[in-house]
């Protein structure tokens, strides 16, 4: 039942008003003063029917007038202004009141408390356009004094012995219409306070929020700030260390029964390259979580930097009788490109066909890719070595993820080679993506957008067949 009567009520709501809590329950309070005020109104219509000098014409204006309010929700429903609609009621409610007592009993006339609701009516609905309310107030009681002085008293048209009763009904009438309106009113004001106080309480979590990122931020900092110093602080003795065990490793090769000396050489220099390959990354990871790598493009012979790749991943390929097929074609042109990060992302990729395929084949395709995006250079290195899991693909571009629990045990290695070439290949503007089958093999594409090298001399490179 109380849902039906919302929705009748409701219907005369434009979509628009109805988008906050207080706006809604403000304009239902708006229509249902309307429903039921010409119903109210009508105890006061029905006296002076009574009252008076029978069906006079000002009775019949009265009554008009009291009816014409039934009309106000569909101004609002098709007008699409509350403000406008509650302009012409109040004026309307106004002019009702001070016709009526001009006619029906003057200063004492049961319709002058309506006049009051009017007033109350304007500045709960028309706060912001009070002025102009009060203008139009002003004007119909200048009309009311005239026509006071003009007529030199008010018509006769209510018997004064009747008034008492009459006034009685009036009064109460517009005592309950004034009670509905204080009610909701209070409503109103109870969900703007709780809106109040909620906006005050999110502007408090904002704030607190604003001074963890700051906390954040600067945590952040430090940490850089630490990492570039401990850069500098490992890697220096890490590389004395790789370097004193290489020059013991040569010194001890002359000399007879020291292959036991020489495997614990071997042991400290493959330990020391595993530290050093570890904080290089992780300090590349950190430099770019804060910000602190930047692109360096410059013209780049593509081909030179390819072979120059290949020749540093050769050993890596051939330690476990690995052969490596190149596919690229002869004359690739200058790009440019930041071909550090290209190198390292390529070599990562290569460096780990070699250490993931026994006996097996590398292949590294080059080629130039026409996409929607413009034109990109496309490396793509596959190989036919133990493959992937597709758990374990979900994984491997995680900082320190690997694809199996045994991985380190097996192969070594320190998931962080993956994570950082994702990251440079997203810096370049580019993509990396693998496609992989347990024992069967696994297949890594980088794709990054080209823009052709600026240098004298360009050739452009070849296409895709
Ligand atoms: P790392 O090789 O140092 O462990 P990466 O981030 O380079 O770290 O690789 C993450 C994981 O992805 C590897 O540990 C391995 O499990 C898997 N992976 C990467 N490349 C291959 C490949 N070509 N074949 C099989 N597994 C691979």
């Amino acid at each position: 039942m109380q849902k039906s009567i919302y929705r009748f009520i409701d219907w005369f709501i434009p979509p628009a008003i109805r988008e906050t809590e207080s706006d809604r329950l403000m304009t239902r309070t708006f229509v249902l003063l309307h429903l039921l005020g010409p119903v109210m109104g009508h105890s006061v219509t029905y006296f002076l029917w009574q009252a008076s000098a029978g069906a006079v014409w000002q009775f019949w204006a009265t009554e008009a007038i009291v009816v014409s309010f039934l009309a106000i929700p569909l101004l609002l429903r098709f007008g699409g202004s509350l403000r406008l609609a509650a302009m012409v009621s109040v004026q309307v409610l106004v002019g009702l009141s001070l016709f009526g007592s001009f006619f029906f009993g003057g200063i004492s006339s049961p319709l002058l408390p309506w006049f009051l609701i009017a007033m109350v009516l304007g500045f709960f609905y028309l706060a912001d356009s009070i002025k102009v309310t009060l203008a139009g107030v002003a004007l119909q009681l200048i009309c009311f004094v005239t026509a006071r002085i003009a007529f030199g008293d008010f018509p006769d048209l209510l018997a004064t012995d009747s008034l008492k009763l009459a006034n009685t009904f009036s009064i109460l009438a517009a005592l309950a219409y004034m009670t509905m309106l204080c009610l909701y009113y209070e409503t109103v004001m109870r969900i703007s306070l709780s809106l109040e106080q909620e906006t005050i309480d999110q502007r408090g979590r904002l704030e607190l929020l604003r001074e963890a990122m700051e906390t954040a931020e600067l945590a952040s900092k430090r940490k850089s700030i630490f990492l570039a110093k401990m850069s500098h602080e490992l890697r220096t003795p890490l590389n004395a260390v790789i370097g004193y065990a290489e020059i013991l490793r040569e010194n001890f090769e002359d000399q007879p029964n020291a292959s036991r000396k020489m495997q614990d050489l071997d042991r400290i220099h493959a330990a020391g390259r595993h530290l050093l390959a570890l904080v290089t990354d992780v300090i590349d990871l950190s430099s770019i979580e804060a910000n602190r790598v930047e692109l360096s493009t410059q013209p780049v012979v593509l081909k030179s930097l390819i072979d120059e790749v290949i020749a540093t991943a050769s050993p890596l390929v051939s330690k476990r009788d690995n052969r490596m097929v190149v596919n690229m074609p002869e004359d690739l042109g200058t790009l440019d490109l930041d071909a550090l990060k290209v190198r390292q992302s390529l070599l990562n990729l290569l460096s780990n066909a070699a250490k993931f395929t026994t006996k097996g084949t590398i292949m590294l395709t080059v080629l130039r890719r026409p996409s929607d995006r413009g034109d990109r250079l496309m490396l793509e290195v596959t190989d036919n070595g133990i493959g992937i899991s597709p758990e374990g693909l979900r994984r491997i571009f995680e900082t320190f993820g690997q694809a199996e629990n045994d991985t380190v045990s097996r192969f070594g290695g320190t998931g962080l080679g993956l994570a950082l070439t994702k990251r440079f290949c997203q810096m370049m503007g580019g993509t990396i993506e693998v496609r992989s089958e347990r024992g069967v093999g696994t297949s890594f594409t980088m794709e990054i957008p080209m823009i052709a090298g600026r240098g004298a001399g360009d050739k452009p490179v070849p296409q895709a067949a």
